[in-house]
């Protein structure tokens, strides 16, 4: 079964939706990841979880939300950041259209911690508007399972932005993307700090982009590990999803 909507012809829209009534969305960002990573990471993560899974399932994903909410992160070059405002219209507007044609339950599989406010008040605003539907955000970073597999690699390194956990899983799908990254150690401070913060506040208290993380540690094949996992544990999410009684 082909499971990538963009890939399906309105016909075959129809015919799986007289079967299933569910659509995952992956949603990530374009945000700077230290000089360690990947500018897109969080989308390329994303978008890898939730393809994989839709496979695994049979069921249908949406072309990727890449842009995210990343204001803290526009004092580092690369970064492109929606407001707040733009994600809740955007994802608001993804989730009326595939609703107007029949799907009951929308998952959005999310890579970056910026997007899950603006993603819920979507939601919130749309019940409020009487949008009937199972609406739900599953970040793959925020597993039990997953945070378990990282601490035990990582061992307290694993920090909050630019992780060894998502950089790993971009050296496993994006290899030719690292030929020219750094590897060598630096410290890991732990500072106190209060959030959100201005882009200008981030760099002054994480000035190479790194939030308490070690992403020198990322190899290939943690990635791999690391996104099995991941997989697996949104894939439990999705099953117990579609187990619910959509009222
Ligand atoms: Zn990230």
């Amino acid at each position: 079964m082909i499971t990538l909507l963009e890939n399906l012809s309105y016909p075959e829209v129809e015919e799986y939706l007289k079967k299933k009534d569910i659509i995952l969305v992956p949603t990530g960002s374009v945000e700077q990841h230290s000089p360690y990573g990947l500018i897109g990471t969080d989308f390329i993560v994303a978008e890898a979880v939730a393809r994989r899974v839709a496979e695994a399932m049979h069921i249908l994903v949406a072309p990727t939300v890449k842009y995210g909410v990343s204001p803290h992160h526009m004092a580092f070059r690369g970064t492109v950041s929606l407001t707040p405002d733009t994600m809740i219209m955007l994802i608001s507007d993804i989730i009326e259209s595939l609703v107007a044609h029949g799907f009951r339950r929308i998952v959005f599989v999310n890579g970056h911690g910026g997007n899950i406010s603006s993603i819920k008040i979507a939601m919130e605003r749309l019940k409020a508007r009487m949008f009937e539907g199972c609406f739900e955000v599953v970040s793959w970073y925020e597993m039990e399972e997953v945070q378990r597999l990282c601490k035990s690699i990582f061992t307290g390194q694993e920090g909050y932005h630019a992780t060894p956990g998502e950089v790993s899983i971009t050296r496993y799908l994006r290899p030719e993307a690292f030929k020219t990254k750094p590897v060598h150690e630096l410290q890991v401070a732990n500072p106190k700090f209060y959030w959100p913060l201005t882009c200008e506040e981030m760099k002054r208290v994480f000035p190479d982009g790194r939030m308490e993380s070690a992403p020198w540690l990322a190899t290939a094949d943690y990635g791999r590990k690391i996104l099995e996992e991941a997989c697996r544990a949104i894939q439990k999410k999705i099953e117990e999803i579609m187990l619910l009684k959509v009222l």
